[in-house]
């Protein structure tokens, strides 16, 4: 039988939404494969391994030390290795998150084996799995099949949806030991700068402000919306390069990659470097006072106006809902 195994991640006690999406995506790749679902971390992770069963995985393998309570790619390299010698897998399936991109590569070069990397979708061909992932900053899509060897796969999160949560799911959760030696690297300690409100990669509504909004101070109005909406907050490099917000919450190429069911773009000009890190979102609208600005090329509903204007009308509006 085909076994494929989940690398889930899991922040603050809880899993993260990309680890039951990368559960659904192991069933899309194979609905017959057993699927093994492995949650790395410290202190108790029993209730986390039945979690992820509750979302489709057929068992669980937890593993926990004090050395995997902050991700580490050498820590977390040794656990997951471990336990790809144990159940030898015929694929892996993790998020492609910062932690998947920076783990899986390390583990194709030590399992030898081929790398699909920002999976969007994953069809059927001729009974093979086809994996279909954006290329050239998402002008075009690739679609990949793996001629030979395991598969390894890392996908971009919000595009496959989880199967729905069954309590009456039930699987084994084991409990792996694995030593893990020192490391060269230690987190000493975290800081978390974008942690106001929702998580940006994870999130269904991204309000995003550009150079356009001109000041930290200008992007308030963008705060108030998305407190209305439910939403986060994300920039353009133009607007964290003129240091107006952090860089964690640039979006695009060098940022990070959203695909939100909503994406407002406010006083951004959509250079293809912003629009690979958006251009996937499910309905995207943009606020910009150039008529002539690239964004409403990708834009489904487009506002012609000024932001600060433009912004808090929506806001008061939205409020009255
Ligand atoms: P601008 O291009 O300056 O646009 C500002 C917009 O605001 C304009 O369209 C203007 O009409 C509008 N505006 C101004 N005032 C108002 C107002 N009052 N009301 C309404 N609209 C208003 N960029 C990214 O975003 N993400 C990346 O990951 C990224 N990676 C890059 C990697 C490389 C290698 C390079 C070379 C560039 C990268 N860039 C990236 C930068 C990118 O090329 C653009 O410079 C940047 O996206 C521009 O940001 P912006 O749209 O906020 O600013």
């Amino acid at each position: 039988m085909t076994k494929l195994l989940v690398i889930t991640e899991n922040r603050d006690g809880e899993l993260r939404n990309v680890s039951f999406e990368a559960v659904a995506a192991a069933k899309k790749m194979n609905e017959a494969a057993e699927v093994v679902g492995v949650v790395l971390g410290s202190g108790n992770l029993e209730k986390l391994g039945n979690e992820i069963i509750r979302f489709g995985a057929d068992r669980a393998i937890t593993v926990s030390h004090e050395k995997l309570e902050d991700y580490t790619s050498e820590g977390y390299g040794q656990a997951v290795l471990a336990v790809i010698e144990d159940e030898s897998p015929d694929g892996i399936v993790m998020g492609h998150t910062s932690i998947g991109k920076d783990l899986t590569p390390k583990l194709a070069a030590k399992l030898d084996s081929g790398l699909i990397s920002d999976v969007v979708d994953i069809s059927d061909e001729d009974g093979q799995p086809a994996f279909t992932r954006p290329i050239y900053s998402g002008k075009a899509f690739e679609k990949k099949v793996i001629a030979e060897g395991s598969t390894l796969v890392t996908i971009r999160p919000n595009n496959i949806k989880p199967l729905e949560e069954d309590e009456s799911r039930n699987g084994e959760v084991i409990s792996k030991d694995v030593d893990i030696a020192d490391a060269r690297t230690i987190i000493k300690d975290v800081i978390r700068k974008a942690s106001e409100g929702v998580d940006l990669s994870e999130a269904n509504v991204v309000i995003a402000g550009g150079r356009g909004v001109k000041s930290e101070e200008g992007f308030r109005p963008l705060y108030e919306l998305a407190e209305v909406l439910g939403a986060a907050v994300g920039a353009s490099r133009g607007a964290c390069d003129a240091e107006y917000c952090d860089y964690a919450l640039q979006i695009g190429q060098t940022g990070k990659v959203v695909t939100p069911d909503l994406y407002i773009a406010v006083g951004i000009s959509g250079a293809i470097q912003h629009l690979a890190g958006m251009s996937n979102s499910k309905v995207i609208v943009a606020i910009n006072k150039d008529p002539e600005a690239n964004i409403f090329n990708v834009a489904d509903y487009g506002i012609v106006g000024d932001l600060f204007e433009v912004v808090p009308k929506l806001t008061e509006e939205l409020r009255q809902l």
